[in-house]
């Protein structure tokens, strides 16, 4: 059986040739800051366009915390943009929103699969603005797909975090090597790129 990759590259997730690139969208999902705002400069007006389709036909409230949502990519370099939205760090109310967390991962994998999608980039949800710990961000969201590829995702081919900036890079990393995920690469499996160095890729 074949175990879709986690990969790890320090870099832009505009610039991602893959077939599905996450976004860490708002519930409004018309366009924000860090990632969100990246993917809407680069990706021109046409994803704004189908946010707000979609914001009338179906989310009049906004899109829930822990749920995801594709659109078109416009003019990046992927087929579909998952909008997905992260809750806000709060450690009063840590485990509902770490579950949301780790729900903004199962659904946005969920919907990329559905739509067919061989690779997917996420960015680390959370972790910006809405002030999630990088190292907590990190264990949830590795934890969480690790265990997702036993599930109905068992398509995909690639899960790649795209970090942004070098300490998002490590606690992705750190995590990563714990979970043994750095094990898989080197166990023999047919690696595109001999040597298996893609983890240390810089963008
Ligand atoms: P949130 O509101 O969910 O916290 P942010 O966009 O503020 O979302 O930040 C999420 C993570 O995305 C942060 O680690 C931030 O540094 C990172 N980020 C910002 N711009 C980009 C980009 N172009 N590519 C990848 N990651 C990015």
């Amino acid at each position: 059986m074949t175990v879709t990759r986690i990969t790890l590259v320090e870099g832009d997730i505009t610039e991602q040739q893959v077939d599905a690139v996450v976004n860490a969208a708002n519930s409004s999902l018309l366009g924000g800051g860090g990632v969100d705002g990246a993917i809407h400069r680069k990706g021109g007006p046409q994803i704004l366009e189908d946010c707000r389709r979609l914001r009338a036909s179906h989310y009049g409230k906004g899109l829930p915390a822990g749920r995801a949502v594709a659109t078109t990519a416009g003019r990046l370099p992927a087929r579909w943009v998952v909008h997905t939205v992260g809750p806000v760090h709060l450690v009063e109310e840590y485990d509902k929103r770490a579950e949301q967390l780790a729900s903004c991962y199962r659904e946005s994998l969920r919907v990329a699969a559905e739509l067919g999608a061989r690779t997917v980039a996420f960015p680390a949800v959370s972790a910006g603005v809405y002030g999630w710990p990088l190292e907590d961000a990190a264990r949830i969201a590795l934890g969480t797909v690790a265990a997702a590829r036993s599930g109905p995702v068992r398509e995909l081919e690639e899960v790649r975090f795209v970090l942004f900036g070098a300490a998002a890079y490590r606690a992705f990393e750190r995590e990563w090597r714990a979970l043994g995920l750095d094990e898989e690469r080197s166990q023999g499996q047919e690696s595109e790129e001999p040597g298996g160095q893609e983890q240390e890729g810089r963008s």
